[in-house]
C-alpha cells in the first residue's frame, strides 16, 4: 500500500518521530556540544551520562524522537529538558536570563570538576597498583626466605634475628596488601 502521502510520523514503522527537522537539528547540536563522543549519524545510541559520574554508557539518546533517558541517574526528558539541564538558553541567547547563564556556567564548572576528579582517581589507581606490585614482591621475597628457614631449621637457628624479622615483614606485607586491595576495590567501584 502506498503510504507516501501520509505524514512521516504515521507512515508505518518508517519514522517514529514527529519532531521537526529544526528540533532534531537542535538536539543533535546540543548533544554534540556536551557529549564528547556524540555520533550525529546514529539516531539512537547509549553514551556515558553527562549528568552523573558514569563509566559505562547509561544515557540513551534518541535524537529523532527528541528524547533522552539515563538508566543510571534517571534524568530524562525531551530536547527542552536537555537544554535546561545543560543550562543552554532555549530561545535566543539574547533573551537569555541571568539564571540560565548561571545554570550554564555551573554545569560547565561541574563537568570540569568531574573530569578533573576522574583523572585524579585514575592517577590514584595507578599509584595504588604500583604500590600493590611492590608489596606483592615483598611478600614473595619474604615467603621464599621463610620457606628456606622452614626447610633448613639449622639456618633459622643460625640467623634467629633474620628469621624473626622476615616473619614479621611477611605479616606486615600481607596486611599492607589487604589494605591496598580494599582501597583499589573502592577506587574501581566508584
Ligand atoms: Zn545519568
Amino acid at each position: 500500500m502506498d503510504q507516501s502521502w501520509l505524514p512521516g510520523e504515521i507512515r508505518s514503522g518508517e519514522k517514529m518521530s514527529n519532531l521537526s527537522p529544526q528540533l532534531i537539528e537542535r538536539f543533535s547540536s546540543l548533544a554534540g556540544q556536551y557529549i564528547s563522543d556524540f555520533d550525529p549519524a546514529r539516531a539512537k545510541k547509549l553514551y556515558c551520562c553527562i549528568f552523573h559520574p558514569d563509566r559505562t554508557p547509561s544515557l540513551s539518546i534518541n535524537v529523532e524522537a527528541g528524547v533522552f533517558h539515563c538508566f543510571g541517574c534517571g534524568q530524562s526528558g525531551g530536547v527542552k529538558d536537555f537544554a535546561r539541564l545543560v543550562g543552554e538558553p532555549w530561545n535566543s541567547a539574547r533573551g537569555e536570563s541571568r539564571a540560565a547563564r548561571a545554570r550554564r556556567a555551573r554545569f560547565h564548572a561541574e563537568q570540569q570538576a568531574r573530569a578533573i576528579l576522574e583523572r585524579r582517581a585514575e592517577a590514584r589507581s595507578r599509584t595504588l597498583c604500583a604500590e600493590h606490585r611492590e608489596v606483592f614482591a615483598e611478600i614473595v621475597a619474604a615467603a621464599d626466605l621463610l620457606a628456606l628457614f622452614y626447610r633448613r631449621p639449622d639456618l633459622a637457628a643460625e640467623f634467629p634475628v633474620l628469621a624473626t624479622r622476615t616473619g614479621k615483614e611477611y605479616g606486615e606485607a600481607l596486611f599492607k596488601q589487604s589494605l591496598l586491595e580494599a582501597q583499589l576495590e573502592r577506587e574501581v567501584s566508584i
